[in-house]
């Protein structure tokens, strides 16, 4: 089986409402993206496992849900109104704009020539000196558009986070080790927005400050190391895809003491995925400084307070969801006909199971099938509800959108020997087995 291409994806989740183009309607707006009915669904089913892993199923977790727009303060503090930018230039010819460091000339040589040639237009000579562009979204806040109303949509979650340190150390009392989690919208006025939704201006962060002693920070890194393998695993992306690269210095951000990124083989090549951040006491620090207020963390056992350190790993949602579509695009012949199907582990899948009356003329069956399907909708939430085409379209569809159980109700189910069983047709194997109606829930409740 070859591996999938982005148009693969893309096309994919266009036709079948996974995900469209923002403002599609309009031409779309660059870099933005909406989620439809199905897209909605597993990005939340990512959202919510995330949640599980990392916050409920843990007792050193806590959660907080903060602004979008933040006092401009944070950001000059935390160093993104000066260090947050990526290096710019301008086409003098056709005015298209690009970020340097992704230019292969650029890459190579470390400057432009008169043989740098623009990618957009093609000419050669023409792209003038990089200069540094802030990313960060700008907005006015109230009524009077000046100076002083100027805040920002913000570029990461995390400072939503650090900015609460003490309100959630005061109202908690958590003992450290403990983390504080996230989950919202990032803005960033990327260059070049490219690549489906891998690199967009707005999306979505899942990100963690976990807090520790300054002692105990290496121990606490390689710890989330494992964490977040269990993270990939647990969105079925194989092992073999996930590499981790040391990130050295001088390309790591303004904060960061070590990094690894968590790099995934992509249909556009081996790219991050997410990070994990040694980010020492710098944020809380800054905000000390700025704001005068002490951001130290007094133990209960009357030890010396200290200001903790902190370990970020720092999820993408738009990234995730890219890497589990790649994973799980699978091609296979089923009875001599190609068949293209999403392999979701179980808790992504969109929709869990769809119910398909064989024939849809005949009330009696119909009336059985939509008791099954109002039973299964109880357990299971949406259930799609099929009854057009031919079974084996109907098969193809489903697996198409990765719906691990199709449920079919035949005339067998209203009577003989067979009276009250369905057929269940499994989404990878494509096997088929007979079930008691009573049996249903359980048998579809997990793999
Ligand atoms: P890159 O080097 O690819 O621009 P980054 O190192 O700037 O990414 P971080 O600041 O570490 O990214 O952000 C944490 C995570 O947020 C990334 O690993 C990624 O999953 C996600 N992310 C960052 N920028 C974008 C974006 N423009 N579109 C989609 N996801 C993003």
């Amino acid at each position: 089986m070859s591996e999938p291409k982005l148009e693969d994806i893309v096309s994919l989740a266009k036709r079948r409402g996974f995900i469209f183009p923002g403002s599609d309607v309009y031409g779309g707006l660059s870099g933005t993206w909406d989620y439809g009915p199905l897209g909605v669904q597993l990005k939340r089913n990512i959202m919510q496992l995330w949640w599980k892993m990392f916050v409920d199923d843990r007792d050193d977790m806590l959660g907080v849900d903060a602004a979008i727009i933040m006092n401009p303060k944070v950001w000059k503090a935390s160093g993104h109104v000066d260090t947050f930018t990526d290096p710019l230039t301008e086409c003098t010819n056709c005015g298209a704009r690009h970020r340097v460091d992704k230019l292969p000339d650029f890459i190579e040589r470390g400057t432009f020539d008169a043989q740098s040639v623009c990618p957009t237009c093609g000419k050669k000579g023409v792209l003038s000196e990089p200069r540094q562009f802030n990313m960060m979204f700008k907005t006015n806040v109230g009524p009077v558009d000046d100076e002083n109303s100027l805040a920002y949509l913000r570029p990461e979650t995390a400072q939503g986070i650090f900015t609460n340190f003490k309100n959630v150390v005061d109202t908690s009392y958590p003992d450290v080790p403990f983390g504080i989690a996230q989950q919202g919208k990032a803005f960033r006025n990327e260059i070049s927005p490219r690549d489906f939704v891998f690199r967009s201006r707005e999306f979505e962060q899942m990100e963690i400050e976990y807090f520790v002693h300054p002692e105990q920070w290496e121990t606490a890194f390689e710890e989330w190391v494992k964490r977040i393998h269990e993270w990939c695993k647990a969105l079925g992306l194989p092992d073999d895809m996930v590499h981790e690269l040391e990130v050295p210095e001088a390309d790591r951000a303004h904060y960061s003491k070590r990094t690894v990124d968590f790099e995934f083989d992509f249909p556009i090549g081996r790219e991050e995925l997410l990070g994990l951040a040694y980010r020492t006491d710098f944020d809380l620090m800054n905000i000390q400084n700025a704001s005068g207020k002490s951001m130290e963390y007094r133990p209960k056992d009357g030890s010396a307070p200290f200001v903790p350190h902190v370990i970020e790993p720092s999820f993408g949602v738009e990234r995730a969801i890219m890497a589990v579509l790649t994973a799980a695009y699978t091609e296979d012949e089923v009875n001599g006909e190609k068949r293209v199907f999403l392999k979701l582990p179980y808790d992504l899948a969109p929709i869990k199971v769809a119910v398909c009356p064989l024939a849809k003329n005949k009330p009696e069956l119909v009336a059985k099938a939509r008791e099954v399907y109002d039973m299964l909708r109880k357990e299971f939430g949406q259930v799609l509800w099929v009854d057009s085409g031919n079974i084996g379209k109907n098969y193809r569809k489903m697996d198409e959108i990765g719906v691990p159980y199709v449920v079919t109700v035949d005339f067998d189910t209203l009577e003989g020997e067979q009276k009250d069983t369905v057929t269940v047709r499994h989404r990878d194997t494509t096997e088929q087995e007979r079930v008691e109606i009573t049996n249903l829930v359980p048998t579809l409740n997990r793999p």
